[in-house]
């Protein structure tokens, strides 16, 4: 194969955890892994839902959407990006898709179209989150997907999203590794372990790593997080209300077994029914049944619903309950509900008991995106107290740095991180180089 000159440039998720926008660019091929929203970025100048974005131009403006000439669809420009690739369907990986020329290809897991789609259904028109018109190109593990003579090969990895993927970029110098957000204490270790065995196998020249969890590191896994819910919900006497991401799949499992064992019902949102429902289209995966005894779709209290959600109300009727009738039946359901549906508990009044468990931690998700202290006020007033019980969806250090040492990179470049200059130290004896990247710099490898 004929060497081009082979770059790295890192447009998001420097110093910062998310916003991932990583361009590979080998001779004239130009391809994009994960194109995310910044909200470390986007909090320093907006306050949704009063200060948001009202365009394009003010995002490029401030600097959270970075100038690349003829990758936007409002740029008039001939397309300079080959394809995209994205590692997981997370905002903070995917959202800024949004201003991408149509005409670019999206390639992704299965898994991430479905939640893209589902969400992009479920939620009201937002410039920065759209993928209508997006043309997604699904893959799965074991394909291998050639752009020019870039081959790129995806492999699964366990994250608090289901169909995450790192990949492996064969360029014409060498191979480039893209770890994407993983972590090895998840219900699914092993598909980490096979990306992490294809990868040094692949003897690359880089690797890009995520580096989430440098500071606030624990040693946990879903599995123990399963036995500590189980272990608040035996002990609870009234409703168990609780806070998990719409999209962590196996934390929703880990729910509804554990309603299931206590002979309670799970109670859901009907935007969480939505995205189970679509969820459950993927033979993959293992999502819980909406018409399943021991799920309720929870109806809010409001005078009009969207259309998806007149559509899940006509089509689970039977397993529909409003909050007079969770009300009732307290002792036997887990109420799972975000900040927006406090107001709820005004009708709900949680009886004596009754407990609050937080299983979710990651500030960037936006379901998470929740005030405190508001919350607390509102459980104060209730006398709920509240148990947080969560493991994060990112590698802890040590595994990491054990990893890295295996994949043996030539040069280690940390992002998804506010930590790097920790990084660098920490990593400091790996044998390859470990660069900690500036934004907009090319970098050749
Ligand atoms: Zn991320
Ligand atoms: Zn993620």
């Amino acid at each position: 194969m004929v060497k081009h000159r082979t770059t790295l440039t890192f447009y998001g998720g420097v110093n910062e955890i998310g916003g991932n926008k990583i361009l590979l660019q080998d001779g004239d091929t130009r391809v994009f892994f994960d194109f995310g929203m910044s909200y470390a970025l986007k909090k320093q100048f907006y306050s949704p839902p009063f200060l948001s974005p009202k365009t394009e131009k003010s995002l490029q403006e401030l600097g959270i959407l970075p100038r690349i000439e003829g990758a936007y669809r409002f740029d008039g420009k001939a397309p300079s990006v080959d394809a995209i690739f994205l590692s997981h369907g997370h905002m903070d990986h995917s959202a800024y898709l949004s201003f991408i020329k149509r005409e670019i290809p999206v390639h992704c897991g299965e898994t991430t179209k479905i939640i893209l789609e589902a969400l992009s259904e479920n939620r009201r028109a937002d410039l920065e989150f759209d993928v209508e018109g997006i043309d997604f190109k699904p893959f799965r593990t074991g394909n291998k997907i050639t752009v020019d003579d870039l081959e790129v090969e995806p492999v699964h990895v366990d994250h608090s999203v289901p169909g995450a993927y790192g990949f492996i970029v064969h360029t014409s110098n060498g191979a480039v590794v893209y770890t994407g957000d993983f972590r090895v204490h998840g219900a699914k270790p092993e598909m980490t372990r096979e990306f992490v065995e294809k990868a040094k196998d692949a003897e690359p020249l880089a690797v890009v790593t995520e580096a989430t969890n440098m500071t606030g590191a624990s040693v946990s896994s879903e599995s123990e997080v399963e036995g500590k819910l189980n272990s608040i919900v035996e002990q609870t006497s009234g409703i168990v209300l609780a806070s998990f991401a719409l999209t962590d799949v196996d934390r929703l499992n880990s729910f509804y077994r554990v309603a299931k064992k206590n002979g309670r019902c799970l109670a859901v949102s009907l935007k969480q029914a939505h995205v189970m429902e679509a969820l459950r289209r993927d033979k993959g995966l293992r999502v819980p049944p909406l018409r399943d005894e021991s799920v309720l779709i929870f109806r809010k209290s409001k005078k009009r619903y969207d259309r998806w959600e007149g559509q899940i109300i006509e089509r689970y009727k039977e397993r529909v309950v409003d909050v007079f009738e969770v009300s009732k039946r307290q002792c036997s359901a887990i109420l799972a509900m975000s900040f927006y549906d406090l107001e709820e508990l005004v009708e709900l009044q949680p009886s004596a008991g009754s407990c609050y468990v937080l299983s979710a931690s990651e500030p960037f998700n936006e379901e998470m995106e929740m005030d405190f202290e508001r919350l607390c006020n509102w459980f104060r007033h209730y006398g709920l107290p509240q148990y947080h019980v969560h493991v994060s969806g990112h590698i802890m250090p040590l595994q990491l740095k054990s990893i890295l040492k295996e994949v043996n990179a030539a040069r280690v470049f940390p992002i998804h991180t506010d930590s790097t200059e920790l990084f660098v130290k920490f990593m400091r004896d790996l044998k390859g180089q470990v660069v900690p990247p500036e934004k907009g710099r090319e970098y050749e490898v």
